[in-house]
């Protein structure tokens, strides 16, 4: 319940903040704190200093460029909640409760990387990018490839995640399916998925699964399968069968190894005929 002692930080801007990180390296940047603080108060790790990014002007805006739409990371799961973002709007809107919405941060959310977290299955379905910065310069990657491991984002120390930018999936049909025990949990199995669809046959498919590995994954098959014929009850339900083999999950309090899997072909039939009927 009691953090351990630290230093707390206010830089006046990015260049601020990242010098600070840059020269100290046991300081942790805070954003909305809705991970690193429950993690301190368990006394998880024991950072000297917390650096604040959360009201840095610079890292709050969502920018829409053509066919692109820019994040900046600490803008709130609400923020992007009312954006009206294909797919990643609704995805927000079901993480956590309403209170956990008005803090926490796509960076902070990433950056923590939570093997059941809800963005990924959206993130990793859109081919994400993720724009890392230091005070050496700045790199972009996948957002594949910035999910190493659980908890293990591609980032070095003195490194901040600065922006996130996702497709603008505009005439695409969508939805995000989160099975939990109760409102507020975290996923026990959740399916983004984003179809481009033309009369009777879908052009595009993403499907991401989140909570059933170590990080989230595509469903390339299962993709696949509904770009092969026209749209049916037997495409769908093979689709959805196939997505259970990118499913490894373990098992824990929230279900068992077997009924997860099981829940991966449920979820994500219930997420194409969700996305099929908007
Ligand atoms: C009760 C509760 C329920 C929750 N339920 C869910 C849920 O259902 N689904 C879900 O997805 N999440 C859930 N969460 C987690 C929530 O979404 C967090 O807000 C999120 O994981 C972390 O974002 P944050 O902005 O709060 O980050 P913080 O807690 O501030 O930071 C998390 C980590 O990321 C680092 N960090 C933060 N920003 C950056 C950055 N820009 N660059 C580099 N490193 C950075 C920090 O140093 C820290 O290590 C829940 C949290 C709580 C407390």
């Amino acid at each position: 319940m009691y953090p351990p002692k630290f230093s707390y930080v206010i830089p006046d801007n990015v260049k601020e903040a990242l010098e600070f990180l840059e020269s100290h390296d046991d300081a942790k940047p805070l954003a909305g704190g809705h991970s690193l603080i429950p993690m301190l108060k368990l006394r998880i790790f024991r950072p000297s200093y917390l650096v604040e990014i959360r009201r840095l002007p610079e890292l709050k805006y969502i920018k829409t460029e053509g066919n692109v739409v820019k994040i900046g990371p600490v803008v709130t799961h609400y923020d992007i909640m009312k954006a009206n973002i294909p797919l990643l709007s609704e995805t927000a809107s079901k993480i956590a409760d309403p209170q956990v919405r008005n803090m926490g941060t796509i960076g902070g959310s990433i950056s923590h990387l939570d093997p059941s977290a809800d963005y990924p299955a959206a993130l990793i379905a859109m081919d994400a990018k993720v724009r890392i910065k230091s005070t050496k310069g700045e790199r972009v990657e996948s957002f594949s490839s910035f999910a190493k491991d659980m908890f293990t984002p591609d980032l070095n120390p003195g490194e901040l995640v600065a922006e996130i930018e996702v497709p603008l999936l505009k005439d695409y049909k969508f939805s995000y399916q989160k099975l939990e025990r109760r409102a507020g949990d975290f996923a026990i199995v959740g399916v983004a998925v984003a179809l481009k669809v033309n009369g009777d046959v879908i052009q595009d498919a993403r499907i991401g699964l989140t909570a059933v590995n170590k990080t989230a994954v595509r469903a390339s098959e299962a993709e696949k399968i509904l770009l092969s014929g026209k749209i049916s009850e037997k495409l769908i339900e093979e689709a959805a069968t196939k997505a259970m083999d990118y499913a490894n999950p373990t098992s824990d309090i929230r279900g068992s190894a077997e009924y997860k899997k099981k829940m991966v072909k449920v979820m994500t039939k219930r997420a194409i005929l969700a996305a099929l009927n908007r």
